[in-house]
């Protein structure tokens, strides 16, 4: 049976453990203690790491884990990660034969330029892991890449299938709740959700994964078309916008100061 278990690092990172009852591959290892941690405490053995893009905190403890374990490190052609051994771009596929997994690759620029996305789609499960992309109502920053890119990428990971369930990288959720409901203060959706989470942070429990059906309801950058968050960035810019582009890089830079 595939496990994944939320390992927690720094402030608000998660690095994935995906599992079965003997092997792990890791998601985005910031930093190498805790993984290996529960690595012994659950006797497995690490066999791949999967990074999504460059930033040390995704990156942090690759070194360390490869003097413990000689394994695979799968991440993005386009960034320079010295640590990788499998350069990785759209339309590859990662197969992870110890749990029985075949994983494929989406390129998703904007975060960074060479940012990556690993997907895996078949019967009933579907599940994502967007590193820095795609956040529970929310999305990261734009560094290196332009809006443009930004946006696609989050309409490209949009079109997934609704019940994919959506591994990001960082607990985000209830800060991007509260701007979510001052762009968009008419979608009731997000007063519940914001009920859901607090109540998971109080005790806390993570807030992800989450899914695309739920990003599509609530995450405002996914929903640059909607009247009321048009109407909302057009009264903030003075200017009435309607290319949705537009629309998402005014609320990426309102979320930027918020
Ligand atoms: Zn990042
Ligand atoms: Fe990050």
């Amino acid at each position: 049976m595939l496990q994944i278990y939320p390992v927690y690092a720094f402030n608000d990172n998660y690095i994935w453990i995906l599992h079965n009852e003997k092997y792990a591959v890791v998601v985005d290892p910031g930093i190498a203690k805790p993984v290996i941690d529960y690595l012994n405490l659950k006797n497995l053995q690490l066999t791949a790491l999967l990074i999504t893009h460059h930033h040390n905190d995704h990156t942090g403890g690759i070194i360390e884990l490869l003097e413990k374990f000689n394994v695979p490190v799968y991440g993005p052609q386009s960034e320079s990660i010295a640590t990788l051994t499998h350069l990785v771009k759209e339309g590859d596929e990662v197969s992870l034969k110890e749990l029985c997994l075949t994983l494929n690759v989406l390129d998703i620029p904007g975060h960074t330029v060479g940012h990556v996305a690993y997907y895996y789609g078949k019967h009933e499960t579907s599940m994502l892991f967007c590193g820095d992309t795609l956040f529970a109502c929310g999305c990261g920053r734009v560094f290196e890449g332009t809006a443009q890119q930004m946006y696609q990428s989050l309409q490209k990971l949009a079109d997934l299938p609704a019940e994919t369930l959506v591994y990001c990288a960082h607990e985000y959720t209830l800060k991007n709740i509260q701007f979510a409901r001052t762009v968009e203060p008419g979608n009731l959706k997000l007063e519940a959700l914001e009920n859901t989470v607090r109540a998971l942070r109080s005790q806390n429990l993570p807030t992800i994964p989450t899914t695309i059906l739920k990003e599509k309801m609530t995450n405002p950058f996914l929903r640059c078309d909607h009247p009321e968050i048009i109407q909302y960035v057009s009264k903030h810019l003075g200017k009435k916008l309607s290319n949705p582009v537009s629309v998402f890089s005014t609320l990426r830079s309102l979320k930027d100061n918020f």
